[in-house]
Formats: structure tokens, C-alpha cells, sequence
């Protein structure tokens, strides 16, 4: 039987249930890429490489030398670095890639949003007035908030942010997703958080501190999406995972 072979780039749940629809329809030869950003990933059901490609090249160069049939994005939208590598290996090694796009949240009616472009603007949006701020980032994204000592801080990450930021009032919560509203809620209320720091990453996993703020009239200080390549795309797994399965029907015989 033929086993067409499928690297999805992962590190976002969708990524691994697109692998799980993948390795259901029993056809595939399947592998997973992650960045290696997290001390502990969360168990895939297929098998998994960790850490960079060297850039564009290197990954038409491993697409090359592993094979690969299709390339599948489904990193975050923040990944904006490998999306862009993923598109132009994609055109170097003559690989077809698809994309899942997860589209961004729509804001919504007593939503209070300030969209910026950067976590330095970010910062800047805080003000000078002391403020309890929420931050729902990476934490590689962190450092640019020790240019604004005067707040205080709750940070939430799924690592722990080390070496700790040189801030005199942060508080850490090592925590994964999928967040619920209520519980968000008393998050928010019981740390007497007024203004949270996130970005648009869609989906319901994280939506809770959104629909939260809005019930609690709290801004919410948006980074916006950065720029994504244009290739050919899916806002769903299911979608997706359709039209690997008719770009690449089961064979006579199988
Ligand atoms: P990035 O800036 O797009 O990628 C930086 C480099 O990391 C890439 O050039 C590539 O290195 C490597 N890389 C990224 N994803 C990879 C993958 N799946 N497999 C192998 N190598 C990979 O992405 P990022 O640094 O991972 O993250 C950027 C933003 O996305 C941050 O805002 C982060 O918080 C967010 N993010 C969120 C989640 C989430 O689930 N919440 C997950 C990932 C990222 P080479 O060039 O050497 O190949």
C-alpha cells in the first residue's frame, strides 16, 4: 500500500487533532513538528520532531529528504516567522502546503478593545497611571513590560517565566488551556485585574477572559494578528482534513 507521507507543523490543538483525524483514516505516513517552545508538550498521536529547520531552506530541504507528499501549517497565528518559511518551502521544493487559518474573534457589543500592533505598543497603551494588568502571553513576549514598573502584574504562562521579570509587583500563574469563562471571571475579579493584555488567537480555548472582560467592562488590550502569507486555507479541522483525505483518496485495493 502506498502511505503518503504528511508533516503537519503543529503546537496548537489544532494541529493535533488534525493528526488524530489523519492517523484515523489509516493511509498516511504522518509526522509532527513542534518548535519545542514547551518543557512538557502535550502527548500527539503521531510521531514528533522537536526544534527549528534552519529556516525556509532547511524545511524544503527536509521536505525533500523525508519525501513529504504535503506540508501542513497549523501552527499558531502568532507564528508568523514559520508560516512564512512553510509557504516559501513550499514553493522551493514543489511540496503543496495547506494552511489552517483560525480565524481572529469578532469584537462584540460592550466589548472594550484596544487594537495594537506590537507588545511595545501594548505597553505604551497601559499608560502612566498605575494599573492591575492581566497578561496572557508567551512568555518570550514578556521583557518589553519591564519598561512599565509602575503596574502591577498577573502573568499567566504554561512555563514558568524564568529568569522572573525585573518588575517590583508580578504575580505568576503557570497554567494550559482551555480556560472557562466562570472560572476567568473569578480570576479576574479575584486579582482585581483592570485591564488585560492578550492576543487575537480565536478559537474557544481562550475566549473565556474575552467574554469575561466584556460582562466585567474591562478593557482588553489587542495585539493584532500579524501578517500570514496567502496560500491555500481551511478555518476548520474537519474542513482540512476533507480535503487531505480527497487530494489523497484511498487506492484500489487498500
Ligand atoms: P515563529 O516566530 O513563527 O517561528 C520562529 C522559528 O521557530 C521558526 O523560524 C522555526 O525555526 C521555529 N519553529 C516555529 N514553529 C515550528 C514548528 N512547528 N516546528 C519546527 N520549528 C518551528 O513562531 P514561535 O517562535 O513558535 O512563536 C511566535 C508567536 O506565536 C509567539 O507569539 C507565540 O506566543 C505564539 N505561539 C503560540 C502558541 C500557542 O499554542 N499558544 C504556539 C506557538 C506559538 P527555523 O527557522 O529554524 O525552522
Amino acid at each position: 500500500m502506498v502511505r503518503h507521507s504528511i508533516l503537519i507543523l503543529g503546537g496548537t490543538t489544532e494541529a493535533r487533532q488534525i493528526a488524530e483525524r489523519l492517523m484515523a483514516m489509516n493511509r498516511f505516513r504522518l509526522e509532527l513538528s513542534l518548535a519545542g517552545r514547551t518543557r512538557q508538550p502535550a502527548e500527539q498521536p503521531v510521531p514528533v520532531r522537536v526544534g527549528g529547520f534552519g529556516g525556509a531552506e532547511g524545511l524544503a530541504g527536509y521536505l525533500a529528504a523525508g519525501k513529504v507528499d504535503l506540508l501542513i501549517d497549523a501552527t499558531h497565528p502568532y507564528a508568523a516567522r514559520i508560516s512564512a518559511n512553510a509557504a516559501k518551502a513550499s514553493s522551493i521544493s514543489g511540496v503543496s502546503l495547506v494552511a489552517l487559518r483560525r480565524p481572529g474573534w469578532e469584537r462584540q457589543a460592550g466589548d472594550r478593545w484596544t487594537e495594537v500592533e506590537s507588545v511595545e505598543q501594548a505597553v505604551a497603551a497601559l499608560g502612566s497611571t498605575p494599573r492591575r494588568a492581566f497578561l496572557a502571553l508567551g512568555r518570550q513576549e514578556l521583557l518589553p513590560f519591564e519598561a512599565a514598573p509602575q503596574h502591577v502584574y498577573l502573568v499567566r504562562s504554561v512555563d514558568p517565566v524564568e529568569p522572573p521579570l525585573d518588575l517590583p509587583q508580578v504575580t505568576y500563574l503557570m497554567a494550559r488551556g482551555p480556560f472557562r469563562e466562570a472560572d476567568e471571571r473569578t480570576l479576574l475579579q479575584e486579582s482585581g485585574i483592570e485591564v488585560i493584555v492578550c492576543k487575537d488567537s480565536g478559537g474557544g480555548a481562550s475566549y473565556g477572559k474575552i467574554a469575561a472582560a466584556r460582562d466585567l467592562g474591562l478593557e482588553v488590550v489587542m495585539i493584532r494578528r500579524p501578517f500570514l502569507p496567502d496560500v491555500v486555507a481551511f478555518e476548520t479541522v474537519d474542513a482540512l482534513a476533507d480535503h487531505v483525505a480527497q487530494a489523497f483518496p484511498q487506492e484500489r485495493g487498500e
